[in-house]
């Protein structure tokens, strides 16, 4: 699996790094995890815009899902005049009420279905082309999961946003490579159910046992640095910061 990093800022863009979007790629197979604000545009540093063949949104929040709506236009009003085939979209209940309505408020009623074959998420294991996917609910307000993605004997698994859980750390047990979020910073925002902070990133990479730690969903406004350093005193494995255009072998 190759996996690459479209965007990773978290809760909003920064002016290096649109926000959560990340592509995976195996035996020709172009998987992307989110579309978060200002991903369509990074993407196309990676692929071209039509070679995706699934997307999976782990949740609803803007900075996850926003780039749909541009992403729908592009597949609906092609320049030579033709249309998309709908393209497999797996997200939470109601993906497709909420990416319409984040459209146009007087959406027409099926068109999102004419370019996208949504899918709803549940926890569960399920093929998507060549990978096998594992999705969880993980500790956040609204409906959200947890992805893990297994091709070949490898893993790498995505803790979309989360607080601390115990599900998460099942769900990336003895993983190759630990793509997890870590939006808050320890001992200045302290709200369950809501983000991990960097030193519960690393606490929740050991419980695991995971291979490899990336931290991800930093917002602008967080010293990363900091959160990189707390993940580090909890977790004694490789851990690094993920950056626009990085990619992993994995
Ligand atoms: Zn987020
Ligand atoms: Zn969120």
């Amino acid at each position: 699996m190759k996996l690459t990093v479209v965007g990773c800022s978290g809760s909003f863009p920064s002016a290096e790094s649109a926000c959560s979007s990340y592509l995976v790629e195996a035996d020709g197979f172009r998987l992307l995890l989110d579309m978060g604000n200002g991903a369509l545009g990074e993407l196309q540093r990676h692929c071209g815009l039509y070679d995706l063949d699934a997307i999976f949104l782990s949740h609803l929040h803007a900075d996850h899902c926003i780039d749909m709506c541009a992403y729908f236009v592009a597949r609906y009003y092609r320049h030579d005049g033709g249309r998309c085939a709908p393209l497999p979209v797996y997200g939470p209940e109601g993906t497709e009420h909420r990416l319409t309505t984040a459209y146009a408020d007087t959406p027409t009623a099926s068109s999102m279905s004419e370019v996208f074959d949504f899918h709803t998420v549940k926890p569960s294991t399920f093929e998507v082309g060549p990978f096998t996917v594992h999705t969880e609910r993980v500790a956040h307000p609204v409906e959200a999961y947890g992805i893990r993605v297994e091709h070949g004997g490898r893993s790498l698994t995505y803790s979309g946003d989360t607080g601390a859980t115990e599900v998460l750390d099942e769900l990336a047990r003895d993983t190759d490579l630990f793509l997890c979020e870590a939006a808050f910073t320890h001992g200045k925002e302290n709200i369950p159910g809501l983000h991990l902070n960097g030193l519960e990133a690393g606490e929740s990479a050991t419980r695991a046992g995971a291979r490899r730690l990336v931290l991800t969903h930093i917002p602008p406004w967080t010293n990363a640095a900091t959160n990189l350093r707390d993940a580090r005193s909890a977790y004694r494995g490789p851990v690094e910061l993920a950056a626009p255009g990085a990619t992993y072998e994995i």
